[in-house]
């Protein structure tokens, strides 16, 4: 039998899944990034991997789509930079490489765009073919996808819908980009997680610092969310960081009034609070304009949107 896989290469796990050529998933798999960051060790252990679940699956895989932290030609299916992972990932021909080691077929694009592509076929979009999407995937970097009556955009390197991206702050810190004042400096778990970390610090986090027993290494968005109601300072920079993605979500509506904003990532397990300050923060910025038609939701698929997204580009291959 044949069969077709999925990846997305993060910057703390990979995720690998198999799946019939009808798309339907056969079995899924995750495993860590720490340890093997090089390239071809990275790359190497994927294939390793897929055999495997192949082997096990007694299928021979035809094609694989993977999805990867950052711009990728995706004629060529080189990497061009992924600012959230070493730079010997710079010009990687990811396609060809692991086209030779599993003797198949390999589609590399941006891994945000492949989580578009699985919210808008299998999460908050099947229900509608036609429906616009803006997604956003709040991580270890912020990325984002546009879907635009039912197709993904992708612009020429994949590179169209870099929401992460969008300047939130003119003066704002420096961003793994270049720029200043991106979204991902402002909203992406690091981000959120270091402001939560001075917090406790300094001493303005009582409780914080109790759950996590003052140790920085677990602070994230969730220990964060936990103690919001007893913390009040951790409440206000997570309504920070909320309002934030809420003006870059409030961008993305005046231009292109999609039907839904959905939210993914780590950052998006914060809660109720962070769609509620996003949806009025809409409200504030763009409600002259009918904006009653946008939800803002959480995404459906969660942490595996990426690679179900990547197995929908793996599909579309065939
Ligand atoms: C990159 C995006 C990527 C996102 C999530 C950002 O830093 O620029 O291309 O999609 O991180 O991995
Ligand atoms: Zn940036």
């Amino acid at each position: 039998r044949e069969a077709i896989a999925g990846v997305d290469l993060g910057g703390t796990s990979i995720k690998v899944a198999l799946a019939n050529c009808a798309g339907d998933l056969l079995c899924h798999a995750s495993i860590s990034t720490e340890g093997h960051l090089g390239a071809t060790n990275v790359l190497s252990r994927i294939a390793e991997l897929l055999s495997q679940l192949s082997q096990k699956n007694a299928v021979s895989l035809k094609v694989l789509g993977m999805g990867v932290p950052g711009l990728v030609d995706v004629e060529q299916g080189i990497t061009k930079f992924l600012p959230n992972l070493p730079s010997q990932w710079r010009e990687v021909p990811v396609a060809r490489q692991l086209g030779d080691l599993l003797s198949c077929q390999v589609r590399v694009v941006n891994d945000a765009r492949a989580a578009t592509l699985g919210e808008l076929r299998f999460g908050h979009g099947r229900s509608c073919s036609d429906a616009t999407l803006a997604f956003m995937t709040l991580g270890t970097g912020v990325g984002g996808g546009v879907a635009i009556e039912g197709q993904l955009r992708l612009g020429p390197l994949g590179a169209a819908g870099e929401l992460g991206h969008q300047t939130i702050l003119p003066e704002g810190p420096r961003c793994g980009c270049g720029n200043r004042g991106c979204l991902e400096t402002l909203a992406s778990g690091p981000a959120i997680a270091s402001a939560g970390i001075r917090l406790m610090n300094s001493g303005q986090a009582p409780n914080l610092h109790q759950l996590v027993e003052g140790d920085a290494s677990r602070v994230t968005v969730v220990e964060m969310a936990q103690v919001a109601q007893q913390d009040p300072l951790i409440h206000a920079a997570l309504i920070d960081a909320s309002s934030y993605i809420g003006i870059a979500a409030a961008n993305v509506v005046t231009i292109l009034h999609p039907d839904m904003v959905v939210l993914g990532g780590g950052v998006a397990e914060m809660g109720p609070l962070l769609i509620e300050t996003v949806q009025s923060v809409i409200q504030e910025r763009v409600g002259m304009f009918p904006t009653d038609h946008v939800q803002v939701l959480k995404s459906e698929l969660g942490v595996k949107a990426g690679v179900i997204g990547a197995i929908a580009i793996a599909k579309d291959a065939l």
